[in-house]
C-alpha cells in the first residue's frame, strides 16, 4: 500500500490542510493499492498565493533562461519515464506500449515547448505599433485520469514557456503518477512557487481554481460537462480559458477503400488507449453496399484484439480505469441494444477469466446516428458501425454531432480522402493513418473545446498581446508612461 501524504506548494512537499483520504485502485485487479490525502480549498488558496508571488519575477525572465529551464525539466522527467510508465500501468491499466508512449510524450513536451519558444516572436512590429506578447498571469492547469502525467507536463511546459506561473490540479485518481512527475519537476530546481501541485477533488480544488480571482487562465482537459461549469465559474473574472473536451469521432471509410487495411485501422482508431480516449474513432462509417463485408471484418479483427494484463506486450486493451467507468460502459451496451442496435462482436460482462475492470471490446451494427451510442461519449472500447448512401451522406453523418475533435478518412485515393477531410468539422482530420504532429494545434471544434494546445497555438494560449504606440524616441524622452514601459526589464 502506497500513501501519498503531501502536495507541492512554494518549492516544497507539504502536508495538506485537507484531511480526506482517497483510495487508489489497480484496475487490473480491482484492489486498493494506495491512498492519497486530498487538499482542500484552503490548500488551493495557498498554492495560488505562492504562484502569484512568483509571477512578477518569473514573468520577466528572458526567453533564453526559460528555454534552459524547460530543458532541465525535460531531463528530469526523461530520467523517470520508466517509473511514469510503471505507475500508468499499475494505477490506470494502460497497456505497456501505450504507457511507454505516454511517458515519452510527458518528457518530450518540455522540448516541444522549448523549440516553440525559441522560434516564436514575442515582439513584433505591426504598422506603427510595437506589439509584445506577455504572459497572461497565474495559470490553473486541470488534468483528467486518462492521460494525467502527459497533460501535467504538456500544460506546464507551455505555461512556463510563456512566463506564467502555475497551480496544477491533477486527477485525484492518478496520484501515483502525479507523485513521480512532481518529484521530477522538483529536482529540476525551478524558483519557489513557479509551479504548485494540489491533489484534490474536482468540485473542491478544481472549482476553487476556476473561481479564484488571482487565476488569470485555466487550461482544462476533461469532460464537456465539467468544461462548461469551469467556463461559467471563470466568466465572473473573465478568465482566459482553454478547454480540451470530449469527442465522438467518425472514421469515414470511402467506397474505394480496401477493407483489409481500412477495418484494422478503424479498430485501432476506436480502441486507442483502451477506448478511453477523447479522440477515439467510435463511429465507423461505411457505404451501405459494403455493410456485410465490413461487419465480418470487424468481427474477425476485434476477436483477435488481445484484452487483459496490461503488462503483456501483446495486450491492446487494458481494464477500464474504475468500477464507475466499467459500469458506465455496461450501461451504454444495454442502451445500444434497447434502442435497436445489433451486436456484431462483444457485449455485456467481462471477458472470460478476467477479474479486474475489463470489458469485452464491442461493435454494434444497425446503428442510426441519432441513437444514444452514436451521440454520447462512452469512453470504452465500444464502436458503432453506421452506413451511408453516398459521400455527401457520409459527410453529413460525420458532422452530425455536437463534438468535433478528430476524424479519420480512409480511401485508396489520398486526394479524394483529402477533399472529404476538408469538409469535416473537426480540429484534426487524419488521412489514411493514425498520424501525429506534436507541434500542430490540437483541440476541438464545437463542444469538443475552446482554444488549442501544442506548438505556437499552444504557446499563444498563455500570452496576452500588448500594443505599445509612440516613437521609441518619445519613450526614451519625456513621456512618463512610455518611458517606464521602455525601461522595464523584458522577458523577450
Ligand atoms: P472529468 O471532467 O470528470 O475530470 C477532469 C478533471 O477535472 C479532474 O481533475 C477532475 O477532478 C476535475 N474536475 C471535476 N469537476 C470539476 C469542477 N467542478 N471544477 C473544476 N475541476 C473539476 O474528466 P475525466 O473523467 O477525468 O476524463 C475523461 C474526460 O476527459 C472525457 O470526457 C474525455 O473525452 C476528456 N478528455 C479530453 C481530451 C482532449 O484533449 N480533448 C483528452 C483527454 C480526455
Amino acid at each position: 500500500m502506497r500513501s501519498i501524504d503531501t502536495i507541492y506548494i512554494d518549492g516544497s512537499f507539504v502536508t495538506p490542510r485537507g484531511e480526506e483520504r482517497f483510495d487508489l485502485f489497480n484496475p487490473s485487479t480491482s484492489r486498493v493499492i494506495g491512498q492519497v490525502r486530498l487538499g482542500n480549498a484552503q490548500d488551493a488558496g495557498l498554492a495560488i498565493a505562492a504562484a502569484r508571488r512568483a509571477f512578477p519575477s518569473f514573468s520577466r525572465t528572458r526567453k533564453a533562461d526559460r528555454i534552459t529551464l524547460l530543458r532541465r525539466l525535460h531531463e528530469a522527467v526523461a530520467a523517470r519515464t520508466d517509473r511514469i510508465a510503471e505507475t500508468m500501468i499499475e494505477e490506470y491499466g494502460a497497456p505497456v506500449s501505450r504507457a511507454a508512449w505516454a511517458a515519452g510524450y510527458a518528457a518530450q513536451s518540455f522540448l516541444d515547448a522549448a523549440s516553440t519558444l525559441e522560434t516564436y516572436p514575442l515582439e513584433r512590429r505591426i504598422g506603427s505599433a510595437d506589439v509584445v506578447l506577455e504572459p497572461v498571469g497565474v495559470a490553473g492547469l486541470i488534468t483528467p485520469w486518462n492521460a494525467n502525467a502527459g497533460f501535467i507536463c504538456n500544460k506546464l511546459a507551455f505555461a512556463l514557456a510563456a512566463g506564467c506561473t502555475a497551480v496544477i490540479k491533477p486527477s485525484e485518481m492518478s496520484a501515483l503518477q502525479t507523485q513521480v512527475v512532481a518529484e521530477a519537476l522538483h529536482e529540476a530546481g525551478l524558483p519557489d512557487g513557479v509551479f504548485n501541485i494540489v491533489n484534490g477533488r474536482g468540485d473542491v480544488v478544481g472549482a476553487e481554481l476556476a473561481r479564484h480571482p488571482d487565476i488569470a487562465k485555466i487550461s482544462f482537459t476533461g469532460s464537456t460537462a465539467v468544461g462548461k461549469s469551469i467556463m461559467r465559474a471563470g466568466a465572473e473574472t473573465l478568465k482566459r480559458i482553454t478547454l480540451e473536451l470530449g469527442g465522438k469521432s467518425p472514421t469515414l471509410i470511402l467506397e474505394d477503400a480496401d477493407l483489409d487495411t481500412a477495418i484494422p485501422l478503424a479498430v485501432r482508431a476506436g480502441f486507442i488507449n483502451s477506448g478511453q480516449a477523447c479522440l477515439a474513432g467510435t463511429r465507423i462509417l461505411v457505404p451501405e453496399s459494403r455493410k456485410r463485408e465490413a461487419e465480418e471484418r470487424l468481427r474477425t479483427t476485434v476477436e483477435a484484439v488481445k484484452v487483459g494484463d496490461p503488462r503483456n506486450p501483446e495486450t491492446a486493451i487494458g481494464p477500464m480505469v474504475s468500477l464507475k467507468q466499467w459500469e458506465r460502459v455496461q450501461r451504454y451496451i444495454r442502451v445500444g441494444l434497447e434502442e435497436g442496435a445489433r451486436i456484431v462482436v462483444g457485449g455485456e460482462g467481462k471477458p472470460d477469466g478476467l477479474e479486474g475492470y475489463f470489458v469485452r471490446p464491442t461493435v454494434f451494427s444497425d446503428v442510426q446516428n441519432h441513437m444514444t451510442i452514436a451521440r454520447e461519449e462512452i469512453f470504452g472500447p465500444v464502436l458503432s458501425l453506421i452506413t451511408y448512401k453516398d459521400e455527401e451522406d457520409a459527410i453529413t453523418i460525420a458532422n452530425d454531432t455536437v463534438y468535433g475533435l478528430q476524424a479519420c478518412v480512409i480511401s485508396k485515393d489520398d486526394e479524394r480522402a483529402r477533399a472529404v477531410a476538408s469538409r469535416i468539422a473537426a480540429g484534426r482530420v487524419l488521412v489514411n493513418g493514425l498520424h501525429h504532429e506534436p507541434l500542430a494545434p490540437f483541440g476541438g471544434f464545437k463542444q469538443s473545446g475552446i482554444g488549442r494546445e501544442h506548438g505556437p497555438y499552444g504557446l499563444e494560449a498563455y500570452l496576452e498581446p500588448k500594443t505599445l504606440l509612440g516613437s521609441r524616441e518619445v519613450a526614451q524622452g519625456n513621456d512618463p508612461y512610455l518611458a517606464s514601459a521602455a525601461a522595464a526589464p523584458s522577458n523577450r
